[in-house]
């Protein structure tokens, strides 16, 4: 084993991950030679930091439900191989489509990992900023029921426009607006009253990763989440959730009852 080998493999080594053979010829190697050495204890600690430091993430059912559909559809996507010439063409044919496959594959899952992880923060963003709001005073900037004052409000101060609507006759009584800054943009947010609940629906131009998702819980509050009218609508609120979902909606122009 010299250098060049056991630099390639000891990233596999510190991991475990080398057959038993190789793992005492590197061993041996490692023990000669101060380089290689000094290589294996960086990913060591490397590995090590990275277990201290990044936080983990359990990945919600809703998340392993979509990877597994993804898988499906990879699988379905690679088309049969076609009659191979000779062997050594099958061999090639197959390697390069399994190639392919797998970077497809890889592409999809970071797709879907990456949208996932994009959906969650804004959400973990937006319980927060209720939360600020709630306990601070800085609940409502500009204090109207009347859709027409909050709405130029919001307008003056956002590079877009966004619907304001008042549905104090379905229960959910606009008490005004303000501006929050999630994920470093600043972002519409409506206030409603419904009983005793304040419900913050925060409005943003739709994103591409936007998506309409069931309503769920973060960090004890209901988050519920709609698009339409070109915007991405989330609600956060203690309110039921089912109550948050069908009014999320209904301020989205989507049909509830869909
Ligand atoms: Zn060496």
């Amino acid at each position: 084993m010299n250098c060049k080998q056991t630099q390639t493999l000891v990233a596999a080594y510190a991991d475990g991950e080398v057959d038993a053979l190789r793992g005492y010829s590197i061993n041996k190697h490692l023990r000669g030679c101060i380089g290689c050495m000094a290589r294996y204890q960086s990913v060591l600690a490397l590995s090590a930091r990275i277990r201290a430091e990044l936080p983990y993430f359990a990945a919600p059912p809703a998340l392993h439900a979509r990877v597994r559909a993804t898988i499906g559809a990879v699988r379905a996507s690679v088309p049969p191989q076609p009659r191979p010439t000779s062997d050594r063409w099958r061999w090639l044919s197959g390697g390069v489509l399994a190639g392919c496959a797998a970077s497809v594959f890889a592409w999809m899952l970071g797709t879907t990992v990456v949208a996932w992880r994009a959906n969650e923060d804004f959400a973990v963003a937006a319980v927060a900023a209720h939360v600020r709001a709630t306990l601070g005073d800085h609940l409502i900037e500009v204090a109207s029921s009347d859709q027409h004052t909050v709405k130029p409000w919001l307008s003056a101060r956002l590079d877009y426009s966004p619907p304001v609507q008042d549905l104090a006759n379905e229960g959910f009584t606009l008490i005004g607006g303000r501006l929050d800054y999630l994920e470093r943009r600043p972002v519409a947010t409506l206030v409603y009253l419904y009983r005793k609940h304040t419900v913050d629906v925060f409005v943003r131009p739709e994103t591409s990763r936007a998506q309409t998702s069931a309503p769920r819980s973060v960090r004890g509050f209901n988050v519920a989440r709609a698009s339409g009218q070109n915007m991405d609508w989330l609600a956060v609120s203690d309110a039921e959730s089912g109550v948050l979902s069908t009014f999320v909606q209904r301020l989205a122009g989507e049909d509830a009852s869909r």
